[in-house]
């Protein structure tokens, strides 16, 4: 019969790519909580509309990218394409909002975009991010910024470049709307199919288009269509931003391709990753989307970030830490006689802490010890007939190469001080 292969656009993550993967979610994590933000975890599927509502049903996300499927009663369901909608309606379903405001919420988990497969891009990938869910202020876009750009200073990585702009107000999108209809409706039949269909849809997305570059080039500029109050929000995050000496760069051209965002947009690159794969997370504010999900207005702003490019630039620039030995010990008889005896020698050693392998095969000595250099262990602790009549057990350095034969009694204490964790 045929093997059977992992799905297309989805990847194992083996025990040896598995350090380097807690290591950053667990720095997120750590990062997140230090700034107060808590931790939350939502269904990896949802009812379709909350995306077809919330992110919009003219995104790309939404009209290409959706696993969807009918449940056993006719629902339609969706394997989550990205993670704010799903904690806002985690937080506002649970009234999170009538005790604090604002909510300080973070995640990290699988989400799943039928995108085609290449390098850094996957059906199923990895998000971590944050959302804080209540206020409205130039402060909190500033700070969820500044909680990225620690995240990214604790993983050692540097150089990152944050492009930052404002997408204003429903009125200065509107605004916005109409000064890309002038500009783009006489170029009507020189544009792609996708843009076409964008002009009257949804205009802003036309400045998404990857196939008419120097048309966007030469679009109307966001900024010229913000009114003063939008202009401010943005320079007041701009210079919360320089306070906390992180550089934020200008970049008209980000404008995200989810429907929900409003003012602050940003995004973080780093140049390890090339071209459209230079993203490695970005977010902004989104004071619109509870109402489209049907709850009252609620203005929040968070960021989403790809574990997996993160990792990729990571191991590019080498700050990913050494993965400690998985295994510090192993244990095992010569005869099956003593079978027992080392099973409990390796219990003892593990209620010490120690990460201990008993080896319960039947090969011969030398073979086991070869194993336990195999696995990476420290220590071999070996017990034959004499160690099994006298209650006793041979410990074995296998970095020095040296061996004593000490009581049971004093066993796990001879382990821990040849494993450097007893004076
Ligand atoms: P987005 O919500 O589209 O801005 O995505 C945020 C980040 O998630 C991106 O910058 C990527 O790092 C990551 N990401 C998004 N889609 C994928 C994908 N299909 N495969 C791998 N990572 C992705």
């Amino acid at each position: 019969m045929a093997e059977i292969a992992a799905p297309r656009g989805t990847r194992d993550i083996l025990p040896d790519e598995f350090a380097a993967r807690r290591w950053l979610l667990d720095t997120h994590r750590t990062v997140a909580e230090s700034f107060g933000y808590r931790s939350i975890e939502t269904p990896v599927f949802e009812a379709t509309e909350l995306f077809s509502r919330g992110v919009g049903a003219e995104t790309d996300i939404v009209e290409k990218q959706m696993f969807t499927f009918d449940d056993r009663g006719g629902r339609s369901l969706t394997l989550r394409p990205e993670g704010t909608a799903g904690a806002l309606r985690a937080v506002l379903g649970a009234h999170l909002d009538q005790s604090v405001r604002p909510v300080r919420v973070q995640y990290e988990g699988p989400f799943f975009r039928a995108e085609r497969p290449q390098a850094g891009r996957q059906h199923q990938f990895t998000q971590v991010g944050i959302e804080c869910i209540g206020e409205r202020s130039a402060g909190l876009d500033a700070e969820i910024i500044e909680v990225a750009w620690r995240f990214f200073e604790a993983l050692g990585i540097r150089d990152i470049r944050l492009q930052v702009n404002s997408l204003g107000s429903t009125e200065d999108r509107a605004r916005y709307r109409a000064a890309l209809l002038a500009y783009y409706t006489p170029l009507e039949a020189s544009l792609c199919d996708d843009c076409r269909r964008r002009l009257h849809t949804n205009p802003l997305r036309l400045l998404d288009c990857k196939r008419d570059i120097a048309l966007v080039e030469r679009a109307p500029l966001l900024w010229d269509s913000l009114d003063a109050s939008s202009r401010e929000h943005f320079t007041a995050v701009v210079r919360d931003l320089e306070a906390a000496g992180i550089d934020a760069i200008r970049n008209d051209r980000i404008v995200r391709g989810l429907d929900y965002y409003g003012d602050t947009v940003f995004e973080l690159w780093h140049d390890t990753l090339q071209g459209a794969q230079s993203s490695l997370g970005g977010g902004g504010r989104y004071d619109g989307l509870a109402e489209l999900i049907g709850f009252p207005a609620t203005p929040a702003t968070g960021y989403a970030l790809g574990v997996e490019r993160i990792l990729m630039v990571a191991r590019a620039l080498g700050t990913v830490p050494a993965a400690a030995p998985a295994v510090a010990a192993l244990v095992c008889s010569v005869e099956p006689a003593q079978a027992e005896d080392a099973a409990s020698a390796a219990r003892a050693l593990r209620g010490r802490g120690v990460r201990t392998v008993l080896d319960v095969t039947e090969r011969r000595l030398d073979r086991k010890l070869r194993a336990a250099g195999r696995i990476g262990a420290r220590v071999a602790v070996i017990i034959g007939e004499n160690e099994q009549t006298e209650a006793s057990a041979m410990v074995r350095d296998l970095d020095e190469r040296s061996q004593q034969t000490v009581p049971l009694a004093e066993l796990t204490e001879t382990v821990l001080r040849i494993l450097g964790a007893v004076a």
